[in-house]
């Protein structure tokens, strides 16, 4: 088994980053109570103003009133103050958590601001105040307990925001902040209660002139119960003043830290998405509750404070002598965009044809190494990008890049103000490989694409978050091409990185509708996942409309800029541009069925049975495609709407081409003529979001093509070919032997996506299969079909300092070269081991590095594997010596390669207990261990034993909890492993989410498939390969 002693960390070549991922979050900590007074005040000031300005939408109304509302839950605090505590003394010390102590008064309009020229009815106010508090405080405690706004989980949509004047002291010495937040109000339907979002805020009893006000925790609300009502169409400003602290963990307004010449350094910034900007002020924390903000800081000189929009004037305090920045009025906006820094970074800048100013914020080291200055350009290409696609100028005069060292998100796109964690933004040149470049530049395409698609307009509500965050995926594809055009994106990586990863995670039943039901703040955060991101971009953006929806987009986001939308506004733009080119197609209702029904459909083709019909007449299935069988039959029922090219074809040439409507469960389609030798061909390119399976003679001619002539040009469609056999049979549609004579035509295959999308399914099958005692038969198939090209293509011959090697024509054959590396490094390959142990051995002998970096993560893996501790401890050293960040990354990774259980018990708990492995890279740590299969006992061990630990840091990033999970439980496949996960999942399972059952329901297939199939696939590998099929 030395062969695949090292598949795990090659097997996992990452796909491209998951966009909310790896970084972590800091145990927790109990609440600090802070002293300081919170005053807050109402003021009705401008309803003239009012009627002239611009009501309240439709469609905001809706949103915010007509919705079934659940009680939310305070997720997890509670959690947290429990396990945070067993994490570590250094957590309890460093109790951060905001304080705020509210005390309310309720301001009696001042005549003079009313300049409706009320200042009579003001005056009778006055009076019916005094007079009426009395008599109305019996009647109203009746009222407020029929209403109780609330205790909805959603605000009650009868106040909302104008504007924010936010001005906030920043103490970086202990940690905190005061602030006072000035609020203009605008009454929308009469009421006495103003509800709006404040996490985890202490209210003193303090002088009071309103009725009365209290927190809501379970919802995460403060209430102010006023004497009167507010009336429709006023304005009325509401202040409050208070005192919090800077939060240790990812959340709200956190702090990190870094080393600057041995020194530690601090810096703090926000994290306010999807709903944490309720720790930072009192806010209407609701995408839907757009405002203005106008921001100022006041801090310590020695740092540069940042925020949305450029500072527009500063000025030195007599009294303490700090600076106040105060930052121009932003535009509309959602709370959750709204976003500051204070740090002491440094920057490099540049101005995009437009005249904005682009400035990449980092750590000074960082700036004057360089490492900025890829991001930064690429940055300026794509807002001009994206202006040019979208007809829509960038709206602010400035975008400022800042690069953390801690985040919880690989990046965050605040307007004008983006996040990213060093390791998506920093680059340095001499040791990043291309696959570094590749995800690092999609995580900044993606981000520059939300500057339109969210923050200028913004998704009503969470349910439809894949209307921005399908689309920025999908767009990570289209403007990386736009950069890069050799690296031909959008139409390879797109399948195997976007296409093939989430057909595998939505082809579960476990999986879920890509527009979720999101009523809980549980539900918030489970809403970012795969299939949001990935899914809707494959199905809504390919195929019919390619041509059409880039005017489709231009309209959408001129709708709706500065507001908000929700999926029919998207469907009725596509429904009007297909109605002008004369298609009367109802989007609405078609995508109802992809975007409101779980999981896709396999559409099986057969050429025609029937003696009644001529044999140009094909007979076309559909049926919900699952990996596990019952389910099939249990949700039989679902149906969609396809899409579905077919080609015709024989040994010479493809004959035609055509697009078929699916609606019903069985069709029947007339096609082109056909005889016994004519293949089908569906999905052409893999445009659709559906796989394809076909009858087995079909399949037979698919494969003799495949072997007598691979250069017809398919292979896109080839790429897509393989992982539809691979998974069909794994589900069980198609027998074991289908896929493994497909891939037998690959020596003679010179593109890297077919290489590529088949590499993918056998490091999946290698995870089922590396511990059967057959193994060899498979891992010696794999060799034979990888060696001949292998050999071909050899090790790339540029060392490090080979500058752009990656942006040049090469890239496909780069790549193509690295995965055949790979292949053969991870599956055994002899001359493979050689050439990996004497680059290593070279290194260490001359302590000069000359690994080409496209291949450094491989050839350390590999070298680790093999070779002995010295050369672990040698790679442990160079870790922590390492300042570039994906050369840490990559040195990290190839320390879990190690055969040696103690030395990756000891990597394990060093991750968890001491602070030489970044906190962000724990996570990684542990799934790369187990994905080694001398590391999968211990790695799943460590998990279980460790779970508590690891859901108090990561619980509340649910996205980095899953992908911990199905890390270390993907390779279960054994029925005694089966029960440890069931086991587990009944001890421990609260709080993951839809994690766990996910597991669980991969695990049961993998202990499914080796009772079903595993004997016919190692059948089908003892026979010669000339066998047939079958
Ligand atoms: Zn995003």
């Amino acid at each position: 088994m030395l062969c695949s002693l090292y598949s795990h960390i090659l097997n996992s070549k990452p796909p491209p980053p998951p966009l909310l991922p790896p970084l972590l979050l800091k145990p927790s900590h109990a609440a600090l109570i802070s002293s300081s007074p919170f005053a807050m005040g109402l003021n009705d000031s401008s309803p003239g103003a009012m009627r002239n300005g611009r009501g309240l939408s439709d469609q905001w109304a809706e949103s915010v009133v007509v919705r079934p509302r659940t009680t939310e839950r305070h997720i997890t605090v509670h959690k947290r103050l429990v396990l945070g505590f067993a994490l570590s003394i250094l957590t309890l010390i460093i109790v951060t958590a905001v304080a705020v102590v509210l005390s309310v008064r309720f301001e009696e309009c001042g005549s003079g601001r009313d300049r409706d020229g009320s200042a009579g009815e003001s005056g009778s106010r006055g009076s019916a105040r005094l007079n009426g508090s009395r008599g109305e405080r019996t009647g109203e405690r009746g009222d407020e307990e029929a209403v109780q706004p609330w205790r909805n989980s959603r605000l009650p949509g009868t106040v909302r925001p104008r504007h924010y004047d936010l001005r906030l002291a920043v103490y970086m010495d202990n940690f905190t902040f005061s602030g006072e937040v000035s609020i203009e109000l605008e009454c929308v339907n009469a009421t006495r209660f103003i509800v709006l979002h404040t996490d985890r805020l202490e209210v003193r009893k303090g002088f009071m002139r309103v009725h009365r006000h209290f927190p809501f925790p379970a919802n995460q609300m403060y209430v102010v119960v006023l004497h009167r009502e507010l009336k429709p169409m006023r304005l009325y400003r509401l202040n409050v003043s208070f005192d919090a602290a800077i939060e240790d963990e990812l959340l709200g307004f956190f702090r990190s830290s870094y080393t600057l010449q041995r020194e530690r350094r601090y810096l703090a910034v926000t994290q306010f998405s999807p709903i944490h900007a309720r720790k930072a002020f009192p806010c209407f924390d609701e995408p839907v509750y757009k405002a203005t903000f106008s921001l100022s800081l006041h801090h310590d000189p020695q740092y540069t404070s940042l925020s949305n929009m450029p500072v527009e004037s500063s000025s030195l305090s007599d009294e303490d002598g700090w600076t106040t920045n105060r930052f121009a009025r932003t535009p509309r906006m959602s709370t959750y965009y709204l976003a500051w820094a204070v740090c002491n970074f440094t920057y490099r800048e540049t101005q995009s044809d437009a005249g904005v100013t682009i400035r990449l914020y980092a750590r000074p080291d960082a700036i004057s190494s360089g490492a900025g200055d890829y991001a930064l350009h690429i940055t300026k290409r794509l807002l001009g990008f994206y202006q040019d696609y979208f007809k829509v100028q960038y709206s602010l005069p400035k975008l400022d890049l800042l690069a953390v060292p801690k985040h919880p998100y690989a990046a965050m796109e605040n307007w004008g103000l983006s996040v990213f964690v060093e390791q998506k933004i920093l680059l340095d040149a001499e040791v990043s490989s291309s696959s570094y470049q590749m995800e690092l530049t999609m995580v900044v395409v993606h981000e520059i694409c939300h500057q339109w698609f969210g923050d200028l307009v913004t998704p009503v509500w969470w349910e439809d978050v894949w209307l921005k965050e399908g689309f920025a995926h999908f767009f990570e594809y289209v403007g990386t091409d736009f950069l890069f055009p050799k690296w031909n994106m959008e139409k390879q990586r797109f399948l195997t990185d976007v296409l093939h990863e989430v057909m595998l995670l939505d082809g579960l039943s476990s999986s879920h509708p890509i527009s979720q039901e999101v009523e809980q703040a549980t539900d918030i955060d489970r809403v970012f996942d795969w299939i949001a991101y990935k899914k809707v971009s494959r199905i809504t953006l390919r195929k019919v409309w390619t041509d059409m929806f880039a005017v489709v987009f231009q309209d959408y986001l001129l709708s709706h800029m500065y507001s908000n939308a929700a999926r029919n506004d998207l469907w009725s733009k596509l429904s009007e541009a297909m109605r002008s080119e004369g298609r009367d197609i109802d989007i609405g209702e078609m995508m109802d069925r992809w975007t409101l029904q779980m999981g896709y459909p396999v559409v099986t083709i057969s050429k025609n049975q029937s003696e009644q019909l001529p044999t140009h007449y094909i007979t076309i299935n559909q049926e919900h495609f699952l990996y596990g069988q019952s389910e099939v039959r249990k949700n039989n029922s679902l149906q969609w709407q396809v899409p579905l090219t077919v080609a015709v074809g024989n040994a010479s040439s493809i004959c035609s081409e055509s697009l078929i409507w699916i609606n019903n469960k069985t069709e029947t389609h007339r096609v082109s003529e056909m005889d016994g030798n004519t293949w089908l061909l569906g999905n052409i390119n893999q445009t659709g979001y559906f796989r394809v399976n076909y009858d087995l003679q079909n399949w037979k001619l698919l494969i003799q093509q495949l072997h007598s002539n691979p250069q017809v040009n398919l292979s896109v469609s080839v790429a897509g070919l393989i992982d539809d056999a691979f998974n069909l049979a794994r589900a069980g549609y198609l027998p074991q032997g289908v896929p493994l004579q497909l891939i037998g035509y690959l020596p003679e295959e010179t593109s890297f996506l077919p290489w590529h999308a088949a590499s993918r399914a056998l490091y999946q099958l290698d995870k089922l299969l590396d511990r059967t005692d057959e193994y060899r038969l498979f891992s010696d198939y794999v060799l034979k079909q990888v060696a001949s090209r292998y050999h071909q293509m050899g090790w790339p011959t540029n060392g490090p300092g080979a500058e752009g090697n990656v942006l040049q024509a090469s890239y496909q054959t780069e790549e193509l070269q690295r995965e055949l590396i790979m292949l053969a490094c991870s599956f055994g390959n002899k001359q493979c081991h050689r050439q990996a142990v004497a680059y290593i051995s070279d290194w260490i002998s001359s302590n000069k590095n000359r690994i080409p970096p496209n291949i450094r993560d491989i050839v350390y893996c590999t070298g680790v594997s093999l070779m002995d501790e010295d050369v672990w401890e040698f790679i442990w050293m160079k870790f922590h010596s390492s300042n570039a960040v994906s050369e840490k990354k990559i040195l990290l990774e190839a320390l879990t390669c190690s055969d040696n259980t103690f030395l990756l018990n000891r990597l394990l708990n060093l991750s968890l207990t001491s602070d030489l492995v970044p906190e962000q890279d724990v996570i990684d740590v542990i799934i790369h261990v187990g994905r080694n299969p001398q590391g999968r006992n211990l790695a799943w061990k460590y998990f279980r034993e460790k779970w508590d630990v690891l859901n108090s840091r990561y619980g509340e990033a649910l996205f980095m909890n899953s992908k911990l999970i199905s890390g270390v439980t993907e390779f279960l496949n054994t029925e005694r492993e089966l029960n440890e996960l069931k086991e587990f999942i009944q001890s421990s399972g609260v709080g993951a989410g839809p994690a766990l059952p996910r597991a669980l329901e991969v695990v049961e297939g993998n202990v499914r498939w080796h009772r079903l199939h595993r004997r016919q696939f190692y059948q089908w590998l003892r026979k010669p390969l000339s066998q047939t099929i079958g």
